[in-house]
């Protein structure tokens, strides 16, 4: 079996000891002579299994108490909508920060339930930076804040969280959530999609401060309502048993490593690694500023873009996959989630240093 090294940008690599639990415990989980996906979403071993998940996440994260946890689906574009209708009343306005592509969908999906304020926005530069705080421009009155903590696109990360007062603060954290340490007390609601640095697609992840919830508008559908699902421990239907048992390993491994101040030093050395090869060459571009670069996706152009292909095919070749850039930055985009190990970096870095020796 040769494994290769995945850039992808999600779904995304897995931590490789969470993939090997998972193949040892596939047929049979613990002695119970199931597997997990076989099991009842309200048998004793599962409702253990997303217990278990639900504090090792509280303990990576430090979710103070009076937040829920919740294991949804839908994915994080679910969130667009179940935001606004949870936390926009009725005739009110909530102020987004546009910073990319996913800023810009969640901001249309609320515009169907009142008024969305721009706060800011990096649309002029091509979302290649995060605005500042004192560009910010808040309404005291919003019903909340929404912000896009990294762009999965665009490669750009808040290095600070903004300070929004008493309007609570929405955080889709879907590509860098358990990147780095955060605290979640300064954010009304977290969301994710699973598939970047959580686990398989098919799990979203919503952490939500109380005074939120319960506040749903009349007559959206009943699975859209926070508060439904905080009653039920997330089980007011079958929710997506496996994928939250792998995501309960991938808790467990982050655990293991030390903790997101641990998990956030890797990240950081392999960011370095690769913008120090981007700012050294001029063989290749990097067009985010360094100020808002984002420590999970790395975009980065060829200086001559007819080698494009020819990169990526020997890349390929060498076992470094997935890198083709989205189609609004061109070029490529390297994807390197908490379980990219640094040799996986340091190998794209050696291809690139040895391609640009060849074509340069
Ligand atoms: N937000 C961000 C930041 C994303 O990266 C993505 C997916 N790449 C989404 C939202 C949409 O997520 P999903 O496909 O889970 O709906």
């Amino acid at each position: 079996m040769a494994r290769v090294y995945n850039f992808s940008a999600g779904p995304a690599v897995l931590p490789e000891p969470v993939l090997a639990q998972v193949r040892d415990e596939l047929l049979d989980w613990h002695g119970s002579g199931m597997s997990v996906m076989e099991m009842s979403h309200r048998g004793k071993e599962f409702i253990d299994i997303q217990h278990q998940a639900e504090t090792d996440l509280r303990a990576l994260l430090g979710v103070p108490s009076n937040y829920k946890v919740l294991f949804l689906q839908g994915g994080a574009s679910l969130q667009f909508s179940m935001v606004p209708l949870n936390l926009l009343p009725v005739g009110g306005h909530a102020d987004y920060v546009l910073t990319g592509s996913w800023a810009k969908k969640a901001a249309a999906e609320a515009k169907r339930y009142g008024t969305v304020n721009v706060a800011a926005s990096s649309a002029d530069t091509n979302f290649n930076r995060i605005p500042t705080q004192a560009e910010l421009r808040l309404d005291p009155a919003a019903a909340y804040v929404h912000i896009t903590g990294n762009n999965t696109i665009f490669g750009t990360e808040y290095h600070y969280t903004p300070d929004t007062g008493a309007v609570p603060l929405v955080n889709d954290a879907s590509s860098n959530i358990l990147s780095r340490p955060l605290d979640v007390s300064r954010f009304g609601l977290i969301y994710a999609g699973a598939q970047k640095n959580v686990g398989p697609a098919g799990l979203t992840l919503v952490i939500v401060r109380d005074d939120l919830i319960g506040r749903c508008r009349e007559g959206a559908p009943t699975l859209l309502d926070y508060a439904i699902h905080a009653e039920n421990d997330s089980a007011y239907n079958t929710p997506p048993t496996f994928a939250i048992y792998v995501a309960g390993l991938v808790f467990k491994h982050l655990l293991k490593l030390g903790g997101l101040p641990a998990v956030e030093k890797a990240n950081i050395d392999k960011a370095e690694l690769l913008y120090g090869l981007l700012d050294r060459s001029a063989f290749y571009n990097c067009p985010t500023e360094p100020a808002s670069r984002s420590r999970m996706n790395v975009p980065f152009t060829l200086t001559n873009a007819e080698l494009d292909a020819t990169f990526l095919a020997e890349a390929k070749k060498a076992g470094l996959v997935q890198l083709k850039g989205h189609r609004s930055v061109g070029g490529m985009r390297a994807s390197i989630y908490n379980a990219m190990p640094l040799a996986g970096v340091q190998a794209l870095v050696d291809f690139m240093t040895d391609f640009e020796r060849r074509y340069g």
